[in-house]
């Protein structure tokens, strides 16, 4: 869930060397980790973290081609110039993109409020929160987010 400060400021975020940048008039829906195997390799990070904003509400300039596709149903994009992670895409959440949550200029104020594939977490990494964790893709939980 945004914090409260969030909620009437616009959402702007770019990748590592500037060439994309991102907008939304509308906080994320929400923001989650994910531990899976795909998000860690996809953004080199241990525990990445992202926002889902939606479809219709991010623009992303300039546009962005068709994306690459590894995994049947999801569709991730990064930059072609500096190579950031800038969005990803599943079949299972329609209208959702997935934006990693550190090219975000408001992150400081965009908690996240759920642990996806909790069960892939390195034994190594605590996370001293009480948000859920939830195994698997939580599609439900993140389907019905507002
Ligand atoms: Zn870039
Ligand atoms: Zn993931």
């Amino acid at each position: 869930m945004p914090s409260k400060d969030s909620t009437n400021k616009a959402f702007s975020g770019r990748c590592y060397c500037g060439a994309v940048l991102l907008r939304s008039k509308m906080p994320p829906t929400t923001v989650a980790y994910c531990h899976c195997s795909d998000c860690r390799r996809w953004t080199g990070a241990p525990l990445p973290a992202f926002a889902a904003f939606g479809a219709t509400d991010l623009t992303v300039s300039p546009e962005q081609d068709a994306g690459v596709s590894h995994s049947e149903g999801v569709t991730r994009w990064n930059c072609h110039s500096c190579g950031s992670p800038l969005m990803a895409r599943f079949e299972y959440l329609p209208d959702q993109v997935y934006v990693p949550l550190g090219l975000l200029d408001q992150a400081a104020d965009l908690p996240p409020a759920l642990h996806c594939h909790s069960e892939a977490a390195y034994p190594w990494l605590h996370v001293d929160d009480d948000i859920p964790r939830i195994t698997g893709t939580a599609r439900d939980t993140l389907n019905n987010a507002t």
